[in-house]
């Protein structure tokens, strides 16, 4: 170990975000103590004691960076020294454009580079509780397949309610492709309730014949089964939808696509025979999620079935819907925008167990909590990353973003989320205009310029932030 003039920062978990967590801190002059169970107790999915293995696909998705918001990621980790990023890049494959990785070599790369480094040593042991006072700063990146023994000590700590071991997923919709001239916005009852309006969901009518071609493809479609570790957690009323097809013809119809209490706007006299309901996702108001609709169905078979909803016919999803094993906390309730637990001041939290889903994703929070645990130890200010960077989207998704009530009984309702430009603030007004010369501007044009746009302003804010620029 060094002669470093800073006490070590513990970081529990040597996956994605933990040995990217480890990386950054070390890389500012900080002593790591990284502990990593594999080796002494495996886990359902990981094969190997490698770091950073990955547990299913070998991709990290689109890498493009003008106009998709995982390739604007993998650029500001780029720009921010990533460990993951550097060791993914030296073991790429051919994938068009996505970035995929050899997983045996990604994986022996990140291994090598966290052993080598002179301020991080790795024990490998499982941490069975919260950190013990003296590790006064410590990240817990233990993923979705955190031990039982760990995940006890955190639900003790975090409440009951606050931490899920399973995500049930709907749909979310990009609020822009949603067809207003069919769907229209109203609460069942014109309720207002706390902090609403009367008008806080996004209603698709469906007629008799609509309802029953919908019911015949859900229960037709194919769905994904359960892996024997998961069990089959239909919980808390959670079934999924095609499930509740499956119980009866019109099940859906009085549970969540009742047409009680709502009134098309387009045509008031004619009842709905049924309606699916969209809630708002996000604060900024540009993500919807499908009220009821968690399901196993695979992705080709929901986006087909799920555009045949009048109104939704074009819709773009934010994330198809699912049902998997997953330990994550409520983290906009229980984090600070520095990711830090808000009842136990020094533990912070990164990867898939804050709400954030995906290899990606998972290593860019880690990067965010190493820098700001490191910050602290220097007796900096953590600085978060602007709100239009993908690293602040992300960030601010997580710790606040999410609409989430303490007084709501769905306040389980935070789900983890992929990166996506409906998590970025909108363009200043008027930033959309018609490129001189061109002579046809159509919808999927101003969406794609606006992709652009806010991927340029991203990378050009998270250079700034960065001090780069
Ligand atoms: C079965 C499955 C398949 C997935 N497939 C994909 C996919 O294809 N693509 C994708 O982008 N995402 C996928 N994900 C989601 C997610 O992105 C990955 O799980 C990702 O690895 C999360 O990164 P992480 O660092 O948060 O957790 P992990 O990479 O799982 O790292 C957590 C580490 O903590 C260790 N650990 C756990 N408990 C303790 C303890 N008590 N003490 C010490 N160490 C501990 C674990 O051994 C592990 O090494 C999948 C998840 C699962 C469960």
């Amino acid at each position: 170990m060094s002669n470093s003039p800073f006490s070590p920062i513990h970081v529990i978990g040597g996956g994605l975000a933990g040995s990217e967590a480890a990386w950054q801190i070390a890389e500012t002059g900080v002593p790591v103590i990284l502990h990593e169970m594999r080796g002494v107790r495996g886990t359902d999915a990981h094969k190997t004691d490698s770091l950073a293995e990955l547990v299913c696909s070998n991709s990290f998705r689109s890498d493009d960076a003008t106009a998709n918001a995982v390739g604007v990621i993998h650029a500001e980790m780029r720009l921010a020294n990533s460990l993951i990023m550097a060791c993914a890049d030296r073991n790429q494959v051919p994938a068009g454009g996505a970035l995929a990785v050899d997983r045996d070599g990604f994986a022996e790369a990140v291994t090598a580079a966290i052993d080598a480094h002179d301020l991080i040593t790795v024990v490998r042991e499982e941490v069975t509780a919260l950190p013990p006072a003296e590790w006064d700063l410590a990240i817990v990146a233990t993923g979705p397949l955190t031990s039982p023994a760990l995940a006890a000590a955190i639900q003790a700590q975090t409440g009951e309610d606050h931490l899920a071991f399973f995500d049930a997923i709907a749909p979310i919709v990009h609020r822009d492709s949603i067809d207003m001239n069919i769907c229209w916005h109203q609460s069942r009852y014109d309720k207002v309730g706390p902090g609403g309006n009367g008008k806080d969901y996004i209603n698709c009518p469906m007629d008799q014949k609509q309802y029953n071609a919908f019911i015949d493809a859900l229960i037709g479609g194919d769905t994904v089964g359960f892996k024997e570790w998961e069990g089959t957690p239909y919980f808390d009323g959670c079934l999924p939808i095609e499930v509740m097809a499956e119980r009866g013809r019109e099940t859906l119809r009085h549970g969540p696509m009742k047409p009680m209490g709502l009134t098309n706007a387009h045509n008031p006299t004619v009842k709905p025979y049924a309606v699916v309901q969209l809630r708002q996702d996000n604060a900024l108001g540009t993500l919807f999620n499908m009220v009821g609709f968690q399901t196993k169905l695979k992705y080709g078979a929901q986006a087909d079935i799920f555009r045949m909803i009048p109104g939704l016919e074009n819709a773009e999803f934010a994330r198809l819907g699912g049902l998997h094993r997953n330990t994550y906390i409520q983290s906009p309730l229980l984090l600070d925008r520095s990711l830090t637990l808000k009842s136990r001041p020094g533990l912070r939290f990164a990867g898939q167990i804050t709400g954030c889903e995906g290899y990606v994703e998972s290593a860019a929070i880690g990067l965010l909590a190493g820098r700001f645990a490191a910050a602290e130890r220097k007796g900096l200010d953590p600085v978060a990353p602007p709100a239009t960077t993908a690293f602040g989207a992300l960030l601010s998704h997580i710790t606040g973003g999410h609409l989430v009530s303490e007084d709501e009984p769905g306040k389980r309702s935070f789900q983890p989320m992929n990166v996506n430009f409906g998590l970025f603030p909108d363009l200043a007004p008027g930033s959309i205009v018609k490129p001189e010369g061109v002579k046809r501007f159509r919808g999927k044009d101003k969406t794609i310029m606006k992709r652009q746009l806010m991927a340029s302003r991203a990378l050009s804010e998270c250079s700034r932030w960065l001090g780069l620029a």
